[in-house]
């Protein structure tokens, strides 16, 4: 088994956690920001010292690429570098600086792979400046429209297109991933919540990333004087509301063990604190791996009164995303990986959603988790143990490693 080296992954993990450092030690990196651009200086200066060659596409996507002994497609593997306001120092970035370290190891090491091998950075995962969500990567997956990306807009008036021709990291659309240019893609990213701490495992194992639905239920009755109207002549919809929270949070629980759900977002209206409210929408987000539970899910709110407390209640989609699942040999080949190098690992589905989740419908896929510690994720609390970091580097490793024989 060839393995990366621990000091030189922590050097890398401390000298990007100066990059929109915050005083509680986390950082706020946004997509393109000045911050996110001095990342994106120091890994593409760390690559051409270790002679890797850097192509950005149109979307601003970084590719360094070492060498392979033939001519065949790159094996590659990354994550995003952009965070989310006060987020930590391991959530995408762990994945590109993990790749980076493998990628020096084969360097130094001077192992010799068939394929070229590909570190790529992925513009604007978070979404946290510009929506939506892993925006690169959906766009050249097809999932997005390109013209409409590029006239998004932050809180400051400044678009995407705008952002991205001011970074210099516009590239061309023929370096874009695709499979005449690369055979496989892998992501190593934290996993965000406690399961794998909770149950003491090394790596998560990931088989897929987990459908999700997102419903606005709304329901509508009469606003009034909170002072004259006696209650049972009233109509109030968060009464109403609140009554089909507890109700779907009772039947939900029943459904399956594994299955999450969320009322994240209520609007009241009209929110005043002398009026009984008329109007609310509340947000229902539920996910799990087997599309039949998320079907169950959908059928309980397909089944909602159309009439609580006589108030209106009616439901619609926001959106949803399939189960995605990635591509089994590969997820063979990590737990082989994981138990060859004397590590515990746990199969698993990932709930959040990540660039590999689209890149998965064109490239053969899969993801490497290692543990968070406390769950803490998205807060500058995150974190996860070198040790940790250093296992999943080296499962990553060897993983590529086990490809480049493979296919
Ligand atoms: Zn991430």
């Amino acid at each position: 088994m060839q393995t990366c080296n621990q000091d030189r992954l922590q050097n890398k993990i401390t000298a990007f956690s100066h990059f929109g450092a915050t005083p509680k030690g986390g950082i706020t990196r946004l997509s393109l920001s000045k911050s996110a651009l001095e990342a994106r200086a120091e890994f593409c200066n760390r690559c051409k010292k270790l002679g890797m060659d850097i192509k950005t596409d149109d979307m601003g996507n970084i590719y360094a690429t070492i060498k392979g002994t033939e001519n065949l497609p790159a094996i590659s593997m990354g994550s995003h570098i952009d965070s989310v306001v006060q987020g930590g120092n391991y959530d995408g970035i762990l994945g590109v600086l993990t790749a980076l370290e493998a990628a020096e190891t084969i360097i130094t090491e001077k192992i010799k792979t068939r394929h070229p091998i590909t570190v790529i950075i992925w513009t604007n995962e978070e979404g946290a400046r510009f929506d939506p969500a892993m925006m690169s990567s959906g766009v050249i997956t097809g999932k997005f429209n390109r013209d409409d990306m590029m006239k998004v807009k932050d809180i400051k008036g400044i678009s995407f297109g705008e952002a991205l021709e001011a970074s210099g990291y516009l590239g061309s659309a023929s370096n874009r991933l695709s499979p005449s240019k690369q055979a496989a893609y892998l992501e190593l990213h934290i996993e965000q919540g406690p399961v794998l701490e909770a149950e003491h495992k090394n790596i998560g194992i990931l088989e897929g990333v987990v459908g999700m639905v997102n419903y606005e239920i709304h329901t509508v009755g009469q606003s009034d004087h909170a002072g004259t109207t006696p209650m049972k002549m009233r109509q109030d919809a968060l009464h109403a509301a609140s009554i089909l929270i507890c109700d779907l949070y009772d039947k939900l629980s029943k459904i399956d063990n594994e299955l999450v759900f969320t009322f994240g977002r209520i609007i009241s209206s009209p929110n005043v604190h002398t009026v009984i409210p008329d109007d609310v929408r509340f947000t229902l987000d539920a996910r799990h791996k087997d599309p039949a539970i998320v079907q169950k899910v959908v059928d309980v709110i397909k089944n909602l009164p159309t009439e609580v407390v006589k108030c209106q209640v009616s439901s619609k989609e926001l959106w949803a995303r399939k189960t995605v699942n990635f591509h089994v040999p590969f997820v063979d080949i990590v737990e082989k990986n994981v138990n060859a190098l004397g590590y515990t690992g746990k199969r698993m589905y990932s709930g959040p959603g990540h660039d590999a989740q689209f890149v998965a419908d064109v490239l053969p896929t899969t993801m490497i988790f290692v543990p968070s510690i406390d769950g803490h994720s998205h807060c500058e609390e995150e974190k996860t143990d070198i040790a940790d970091c250093y296992k999943g580097a080296n499962v990553l490793l060897n993983t590529v490693l086990d490809i480049d024989k493979a296919i």
